[in-house]
């Protein structure tokens, strides 16, 4: 069976930079829903036309598009696909429960939910350099900022109780090097290869 990792934290703790780093280290395929929303506004896509004022001011994209563009994901997936990083996804219950319906259709289901544990404060100090080097126009304003932590703070308690229940959680100190965050992670994902 494939694994599938949820890599989930508030803006900022790191979960996309260690996406990245291991599914190059497993070779898996790393689906990040904010970056394929980015890819279609850039491309001026019907879908990104519709996702971007919620992007814009910090709000959830609503549900169907999410679910169509990460539908889109799964089908492109072939034999070789031996693990995926989710990162974004899913971001509340209803998401994580639709999830588990799309991935029972292909007899899958969710290996671990890694849940990224930031302070607020880092999170801003964070997202503030982050705007300077990638000039993301959703990191440049505090009330944006502030919005994500409110949708991000709004759905973790459900998350993570769904996930603990599931027997599927583990928790990830993001203050951490990112070398041994990462070591911490892959020594979980090894359990599963
Ligand atoms: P961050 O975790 O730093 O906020 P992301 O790149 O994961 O950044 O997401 C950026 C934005 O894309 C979110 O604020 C939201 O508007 C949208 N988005 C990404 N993933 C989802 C999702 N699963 N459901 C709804 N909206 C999403």
């Amino acid at each position: 069976m494939r694994g599938n990792f949820i890599f989930f934290g508030p803006p900022g703790s790191g979960k996309g930079t260690q996406a990245i780093i291991l599914s190059e280290r497993y070779n898996f395929k790393h689906i990040s829903t904010g970056d394929i929303f980015r890819q279609h506004i850039k491309d001026n896509t019907d879908l990104g036309k519709s996702a971007i004022n919620y992007i814009k001011e910090g709000n959830l994209v609503p549900c169907e598009l999410t679910l169509e563009i990460l539908s889109t994901e799964l089908d492109k997936l072939n034999e070789s696909d031996k693990g995926l990083i989710f990162d974004g996804f899913p971001r509340n219950l209803n998401q994580a429960i639709s999830f588990d319906k799309l991935l029972s259709k292909s007899k899958e289901e969710v290996s671990i939910f890694f849940d990224f544990f930031l302070s607020d404060n880092h999170v801003i100090d964070r997202l503030n350099s982050r705007a300077i080097k990638e000039s993301r126009a959703d990191d440049m304003s505090l009330d944006v900022i502030n919005n994500r932590l409110i949708e991000y703070k709004s759905s973790r308690k459900e998350l993570r109780e769904y996930y603990i229940k599931a027997g599927k959680y583990k928790k990830v100190e993001a203050l951490g090097s990112i070398n041994d965050i990462s070591n911490l992670i892959s020594a979980d994902i090894d359990k599963f290869l």
